[in-house]
């Protein structure tokens, strides 16, 4: 079972790199996805429609997300060179999940960081 803060919680490289191309793809718009989780490890993404921020085109469609204990948190990319939560950011990771990621340009393995349901910051190795 994962528990909230946990700092051996991991990220699939592969994934953390799936996650910057959605960013790429997405960019100059936000893409959101729901991760999920295996024994500690978050191995998948589930894109959903919308944006957290409402800069763009409203809000994460959260009634979207299957019924799944897997899903551990989410991901959303910044089309800037920011990847602090904004403040719609904080009160969205407030209400679900327990880590929440925020990928900004130039999308790479160094720009993204992870945040628990309070908005601060969370380690999360990646493995592989
Ligand atoms: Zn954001």
């Amino acid at each position: 079972m994962l528990s909230q803060d946990k700092a051996s919680l991991r990220i699939d490289a592969g994934l953390l790199d799936a996650i910057n191309e959605a960013a790429v793809q997405t960019y100059p718009n936000e893409f959101v996805a729901a991760l999920r989780a295996e024994e500690g490890t978050i191995r998948e993404m589930l894109m959903l429609p919308g944006t957290i921020s409402g800069e763009t085109s409203g809000i994460l469609h959260l009634h979207m997300l299957p019924i799944d204990f897997s899903v551990v948190g989410t991901v959303h990319s910044h089309p800037g060179h920011s990847a602090r939560p904004s403040e719609a950011d904080l009160a969205f990771f407030s209400h679900f999940g327990s880590v929440h990621i925020i990928t900004c340009l130039p999308f790479d393995r160094t720009s993204w960081r992870a945040y628990n349901l309070r908005g601060e910051r969370i380690e999360l190795k990646v493995e592989g």
